[in-house]
């Protein structure tokens, strides 16, 4: 079996964590803001808060930009529903904007347009998520102009980027968006088991991200409302969750960060070998603003759709019953059965609805070797000639 993703963990990571199960903390201690000072060194940002996963950085982002039930939050349709859930969550109306047809990122047009009309009918967002899907940054630059026109915020969910570039500079030091979020889920580009980051250069910002981080609870006395009881007080001042990160899994984040640029040429060496092999003129091979540099989390294929060798659905069957885990990401948020009552029609996205019906994610991760790719490419350039083996 050949997964479409999975982690690479080394003997090195596996005694920086051991490293930790011998010392005095397991939580709390000091390998989480040694982590955080690694991806804020590497990424060039000035504030970073772990927390234990994406979707909990997700949440807290939305949180410490004010987002309430009044307000209105939009994001990609093709990404994972932790992207628009995270609103939800604040009790916030989520809308979509469609994707563009070339990098299957949040378009630019669709963006613009789509600001123009809401505008009108005063139903402006108040924060914006673009998705860096595949880990190709999303066109930053023209969003966060269009942010300053009309007024709202910026998430990055980055959580497919770590190691990525957008104009030569390492995606998440927040030069066109408020807040970036990155997930170390194991299928991501560097793992804590479960895990994700906060990055930010407002102060304001990073000290609300680190509240909510653990109950909404401060403990510096500049930070309450009067002077403390005792050595003992501490004080409650938001509404927090535990969303906290062990020194465990920040010990194996701190390990992978060593490895990560390594990681992201291992995907790109990958990368293009599928590039040059898969010469099908029916298979459609994923295409790069000359802005960015991929981390490559995903490598995403398009199979035309009416084309007379092999259907979507067909092919996915096809490369699954050889063992190829392939996938799909995504399935449009608003198609879930959940979002289905809020009463989204498929009509007002076009580009993710022919996405939808073409990609396939096929194995990509840094250990994947040539000669897996040579089967994986066989199978993908000739899909009828081979017999199910399940
Ligand atoms: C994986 C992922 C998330 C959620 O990450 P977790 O760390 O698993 O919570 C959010 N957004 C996107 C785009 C993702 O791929």
């Amino acid at each position: 079996m050949i997964p479409y993703g999975r982690q690479d963990i080394s003997e090195s990571d596996i005694e920086a964590v051991v490293d930790v199960l011998r010392s005095d903390f397991l939580t709390q201690g000091p390998v989480v803001p040694a982590f955080e000072k690694a991806v804020l060194e590497y990424c060039h940002a000035k504030f970073a808060v772990a927390v234990n996963s994406a979707t909990s950085a997700l949440h807290i982002a939305c949180m410490s930009l004010g987002v309430g039930t009044n307000d209105i939050v939009w994001t990609s349709p093709i990404s994972f529903v932790a992207s628009s859930n995270c609103a939800l969550y604040c009790g916030a109306t989520v809308d979509f904007v469609d994707i563009d047809p070339l990098t299957y990122n949040m378009s630019v047009d669709a963006l613009s347009d789509k600001l123009q009309k809401a505008e009108k009918v005063g139903m402006l967002p108040k924060v914006v998520i673009p998705v860096h899907l595949c880990g190709q940054s999303s066109q930053m630059k023209e969003i966060y102009e269009l942010s300053k026109k009309y007024g709202f915020k910026i998430i990055e969910d980055a959580s497919h980027a770590i190691g990525g570039k957008y104009m030569g500079e390492y995606i998440g030091n927040c030069k066109f968006s408020d807040i970036t979020v990155f997930s170390f889920h194991p299928v991501k580009i560097i793992t804590t088991g479960e895990g994700g980051m906060c990055l930010t250069n407002d102060p304001q910002i990073a000290l609300w991200l680190s509240r909510f981080r653990s109950h909404g609870i401060v403990r510096h006395t500049s930070e309450m409302t009067k002077l403390p009881d005792g050595p003992w007080y501490y004080e409650q001042i938001g509404l927090g969750y535990n969303y906290r990160m062990t020194d465990i899994q920040a010990a194996l984040g701190l390990s992978q960060m060593k490895r990560l640029t390594e990681f992201v040429e291992a995907r790109h060496k990958i990368a293009d070998y599928y590039n040059n092999k898969l010469t099908e003129e029916w298979i459609l091979k994923p295409w790069q603003h000359p802005d960015t540099y991929s981390a490559l989390h995903l490598y995403v294929i398009r199979i035309k759709e009416g084309n007379s060798i092999v259907g979507h659905l067909q092919m996915f069957e096809k490369l699954r019953s050889a063992g190829i885990l392939v996938n799909l990401h995504y399935i449009p948020i608003y198609r879930q059965p959940y979002y289905q009552r809020m009463g989204y029609k498929k009509k007002d996205f076009p580009n993710a609805e022919a996405y939808y019906k073409e990609a396939i994610s096929i194995p990509m991760y840094s250990s994947l070797n040539t000669e897996q790719q040579d089967f994986i490419i066989e199978r993908i350039n000739s899909p009828m000639g081979f017999q199910n083996l399940f």
